[in-house]
């Protein structure tokens, strides 16, 4: 079983798949890890480190590779390199992306989407999205205080008071509930909002107000699934005359509302972005998927009036080290289930929901549902 550990092209990419710790953990379970040149430098892993942890360090690492670990949908300069059957398991993107998911059939890999992972109890451990935006929810408050010209505790001094900063949450998912708790950590006055109604005891337990249009449609807004829906017209613009009053007086808005499959919703308008005091900050944490501020820009920090819009992207990335800890642990729990530990062997259960659930491509052709070409669907 040999395991290639792939240094990542794309140079907004500092994550990598795998530590010292997953790569020996990977040993112990019979696999020869071949880690190539640099892979883990952006996240603080020396090529050393992962020798010292049994692997080998070699430009050659996807050379007739078995299983390839990457945090990006891989190249065509690497899918060329693969041997035929070799199993990819990376943050693959594939809505949209129809042209690279078919270069991954024509490879004939069997591509793994670690993000498509099924929300269930068993797969927690494996779960990209939560252990990324976790750490999204974390920096983006560490962002916005940097941001920030003023103290976000209050503090009372014996040349007087400073007050606590008035901080709030915009979507209440894995990075809303992440970045409320960092918020009150450092002091901060926060609210939340969210369209799912279970949010508002989490939003309460963290020590945080909640604050939304409650209505009849706001009690049915979670999906079986534990996602929002996208709201109707009429509860939008309820939505945004509450939260338009409201963040006339925050000094720090942190949006991450999301809904799977659709554009970001549009939550801040330009007037609520002018409403706002001078020295306000705004993080979009939405804004790769088209943002939830208006005027967010991708990968910036704008001065818009008074405020000031952070929209840096790949926020796990700007935690690399963490991140990639997280990540390399989602991996190796899933490929854990693919591994016969007595034979020391892979032993892929087909019919496992998680892998069902999350194999795009396989035998040459596109096997997902959700991507499978129409006329073959
Ligand atoms: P997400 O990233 O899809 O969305 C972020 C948040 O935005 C969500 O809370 C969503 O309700 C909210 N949102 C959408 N439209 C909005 C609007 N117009 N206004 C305000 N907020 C809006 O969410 P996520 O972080 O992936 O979490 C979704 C759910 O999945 C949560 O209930 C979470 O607890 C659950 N979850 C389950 C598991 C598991 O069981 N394995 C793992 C992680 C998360």
């Amino acid at each position: 079983m040999k395991v290639a550990v792939v240094a990542e092209t794309d140079a907004n990419e500092p994550r990598v798949a795998a530590t010292p710790e997953t790569a020996k953990k990977l040993t112990a379970l019979g696999a020869q890890v071949a880690v190539e040149p640099g892979a883990g430098v952006k996240s603080g892993i020396l090529d050393a480190d992962y020798t010292a942890a049994g692997a080998t360090v070699t430009s050659d690492a996807v050379n007739g590779a078995d299983i390839v670990l990457m945090v990006r949908r891989p190249e065509r300069a690497v899918l060329s390199r693969l041997k035929k059957g070799a199993i990819v398991i990376a943050i693959m993107d594939p809505y949209g992306h129809d042209d690279a998911l078919r270069a991954m059939a024509d490879a004939g890999v069997i591509a793994f989407a670690m993000e498509l992972m099924p929300r269930i109890t068993r797969a927690q451990s494996m779960d990209v999205l939560s252990s990324q935006a976790n750490l999204s929810g974390y920096r983006a408050v560490i962002d916005a205080a940097e941001e920030y010209g003023r103290a976000m505790p209050m503090m009372m001094t014996a040349a007087g008071t400073v007050p606590a900063a008035k901080v709030f949450i915009m979507g209440v998912g894995v990075a809303g509930l992440q970045a409320i708790a960092t918020a009150r950590r450092l002091g901060a006055i926060v609210t939340a909002t969210d369209v799912r109604p279970a949010t508002k005891e989490q939003v309460e337990s963290l020590g945080a107000k909640f604050l939304a249009v409650e209505d009849e449609e706001f009690k049915n807004a979670q999906t079986a699934g534990g996602y929002a829906k996208e709201m109707s017209k009429e509860y939008q613009a309820k939505q945004a005359a509450l939260v338009a009053d409201h963040i006339k007086k925050q000094d720090i808005v942190i949006t991450t509302a999301l809904i799977p499959g659709r554009p970001a919703p549009r939550l801040i308008s330009r007037e609520m972005v002018e409403s706002m005091r001078p020295g306000s900050v705004i993080v979009d944490l939405a804004v790769e998927r088209g943002g939830n501020v208006e005027g967010a820009k991708p990968g910036e920090v704008v001065q818009a009036g008074p405020a000031k819009i952070i929209g840096y992207l790949n926020v796990p990335g700007r935690l690399a080290a963490s991140a990639s800890a997280l990540y390399a642990r989602n991996l190796l729990t899933f490929l854990e289930t693919m591994i016969d530990k007595k034979e020391k062997k892979l032993a892929i259960n087909w019919d496992d929901e998680i892998v069902k659930g999350t194999m795009l491509t396989r035998d040459g052709a596109i096997v997902h549902p959700n991507f499978r070409p129409k006329s073959a669907a």
